[in-house]
């Protein structure tokens, strides 16, 4: 490739800036037609108590059901769905569906106790959300909106703080997702009194290796509860990482040491088998 003469070159770019904005076209149209027939879902990946590793809750994550493709994961077409303005439109089947599984779950005797779903910025300040939210009977701490750290990073942002507020006194717990990829200050991130801090897989991940990021995580931990903010670990893939993760006083551990998500019919078949329970 980069032997190529310049002319070669420039139509070798040529070619695969084509290739790219082609696909990238397929895949948006793929994506609206998919939203017309109703092929995107809600899987979910179970959360648990670090102490006594029982089931605290799930986190509803979307997965797009592909006419030819199988299941796609969001790394597929999250971004291009950002582009083309369409990310709430998840974030609203998520919760649709997820409140429709709950009550599944009950039905079947299986007690999920809180269900937690992503929300985009766009969805936050999507009025229609607050029309949605208001015909709910939501029993308070059962629903959870997990937001990135870039959507609290304008504190000034009154729409922002005034819809937070809404939403917290309709019972719903904010959690901050991914925490530690931003660029946000944790005490200026705490002040805004979220239920719980999830901590990203990158600093979980080098626990273990680590010193430094094990005392970092420690850190974290630690103003997280002077400041009364739960602790979420994401990514834990290791049984060693969940045992640290306790031992830094982390409350709850999610990750694929225990489960990756599952539609909905797989999580009852574990829930049922109850798998996990060979860790505790
Ligand atoms: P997230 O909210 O941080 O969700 C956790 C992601 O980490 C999920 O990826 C999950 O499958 C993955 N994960 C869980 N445990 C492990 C582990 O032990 N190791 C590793 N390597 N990964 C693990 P997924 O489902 O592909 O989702 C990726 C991201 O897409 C989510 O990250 C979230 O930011 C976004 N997303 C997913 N569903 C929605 C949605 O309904 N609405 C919006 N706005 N965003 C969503
Ligand atoms: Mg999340
Ligand atoms: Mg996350
Ligand atoms: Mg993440």
């Amino acid at each position: 490739r980069a032997k190529a003469t310049g002319r070669n070159c420039y139509e070798f770019f040529t070619q695969n800036l084509q290739a790219e904005v082609i696909t990238t076209k397929r895949i948006a149209d793929e994506i609206l037609a998919g939203l017309e027939n109703d092929e995107f879902t809600a899987w979910y990946q179970p959360q648990f108590c670090a102490r006594t590793m029982e089931l605290t809750g799930v986190e509803a994550l979307v997965r797009w059901n592909h006419p030819n493709q199988g299941v796609l994961t969001p790394d597929r077409f999250l971004k291009i769905a950002d582009e083309l303005n369409v990310v709430q439109m998840f974030d609203r089947i998520v919760l649709e569906k997820a409140l429709q599984d709950k009550m599944r779950w009950a039905a079947r005797g299986i007690v999920v106790p809180k269900v937690s779903v992503n929300v985009s910025s766009r969805r936050l300040n999507d009025e229609t959300l607050f029309e949605t939210l208001t015909t709910l009977a939501i029993v308070p701490g059962e629903i959870s909106f997990e937001l990135i750290e870039s959507i609290f990073l304008d504190e000034s942002d009154t729409v922002v703080s005034h819809n937070l507020e809404r939403i917290k006194s309709l019972g719903i717990d904010i959690e901050i997702d991914d925490f530690g990829t931003g660029h946000t200050s944790i005490v200026s991130l705490l002040k805004l009194r979220p239920k719980r801090l999830k901590i990203d897989r990158q600093l979980v991940q080098p626990i273990l290796e680590s010193q430094q990021e094990r005392a970092l995580v420690r850190s974290i931990i630690e103003i997280a509860h002077s400041l009364d903010v739960d602790t979420v670990a994401e990514g834990v893939e290791t049984f060693e990482h969940a045992a640290m993760l306790r031992e830094l006083g982390c409350d709850l551990l999610q990750g694929y040491a225990f489960s990756k998500p599952r539609s909905f019919e797989d999580f009852c078949t574990m829930v049922q088998a109850a798998e996990w329970r060979k860790v505790s």
